[in-house]
């Protein structure tokens, strides 16, 4: 199928950038939110990073307005009725995330294929709420959208060999690397990431050393462009323990134990950079 009309579930931070990197590639896109002012918000951002292309010579005038002509806002599912893909941005939550499935599946047409861009939810789970479980999909991006190359394409147990090559080549459409993963708990990245950065807090946890000497090793000693204490506060350490749950519940095993001062920090609300205090001190900056 050649996918010339998708709609972007979740106008936020992944929503937005997924709907720019598309619009970008010469796809319609209709941007979804439950309110306007969040639509608008999403369509905000999209300009000033368009603009900001525009300013450093990386992008024409006439193609920024041409990507901005083709987002659609919507503030309403049934706006799906015409579209050839759903990729489903909104919050991570499965109830939620089950209502929306549900919707799509009596509004999209038959043809229409549901992915959700889900970093920790099952997506056999979510495609079982519909009645085309073939035609549903993880398309995982990594934020921020427009810079990281990979999406992690997650096959439900019921997705099709011709679901999976539409959503391979729409990746490379919109100018991402594809990557082929099996439904499993944490994914690919995030069971190998998470569990590194587990380790390093159990590192400054056990006074192995300090963050700072912990982000050196790593940057020094692994080439690492970044440290994983570091890399955990501009993460969230709250989205760090919540995947280190879901590998500990989806697998069963102790290795997968957050440790407690992952969780102590998160007790505390010191989430890493979003709330000006991780494991270092952002609230100067
Ligand atoms: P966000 O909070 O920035 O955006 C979520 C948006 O969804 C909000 O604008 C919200 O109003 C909207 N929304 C909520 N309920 C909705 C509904 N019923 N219908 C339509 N829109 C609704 O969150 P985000 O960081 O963009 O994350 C979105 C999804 O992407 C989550 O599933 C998350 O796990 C996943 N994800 C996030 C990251 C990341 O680094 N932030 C990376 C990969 C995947």
């Amino acid at each position: 199928m050649d996918v010339k009309k998708i709609m972007v579930v979740g106008a936020g931070q992944m929503g937005g950038g997924v709907a720019q990197v598309a619009a970008q590639a010469g796809i319609t896109v209709v941007l979804n939110d439950i309110k306007t002012e969040f639509v608008e918000r999403g369509l905000g951002i999209i300009t000033k990073n368009l603009e900001r292309s525009v300013a450093k010579g990386k992008l024409s005038e006439e193609d920024k307005n041409a990507a901005l002509g083709r987002i659609i806002k919507s503030t309403s599912l049934e706006d799906a009725s015409d579209v050839d893909v759903v990729i489903e941005a909104a919050v991570e939550n499965m109830a939620i995330k089950a209502e929306i499935f549900k919707t799509l599946d009596k509004v999209a047409p038959a043809h229409a294929i549901l992915s959700t861009n889900t970093s920790s939810l099952p997506i056999t789970e979510i495609a079982a709420v519909t009645g085309r479980p073939s035609q549903v999909i993880g398309m995982h991006f990594f934020n921020p959208v427009p810079v990281m190359k990979l999406v992690e394409i997650i096959r439900g147990i019921a997705t099709s060999d011709e679901v999976y090559k539409t959503i391979e080549a729409l990746t490379q459409k919109i100018n991402k690397v594809p990557v082929e993963i099996n439904d499993s708990p944490g994914f690919a990245v995030n069971r190998m990431l998470i569990p590194m950065i587990n380790e390093a807090i159990f590192c400054v946890y056990e006074g192995v050393g300090t963050p700072e000497a912990i982000d050196s090793v790593m940057k020094f000693g692994a080439n690492h462009p970044m440290g994983p204490i570091a890399l955990a506060d501009l993460i969230g350490l709250d989205t760090c323990l919540a995947i280190m749950d879901v590998l500990y519940d989806g697998f069963g095993d102790p290795k997968y134990r957050a440790c407690p001062l992952l969780r102590k920090m998160v007790k505390a609300g010191w989430l890493g950079q979003k709330t000006g205090r991780g494991f270092y001190d952002y609230s100067k900056k």
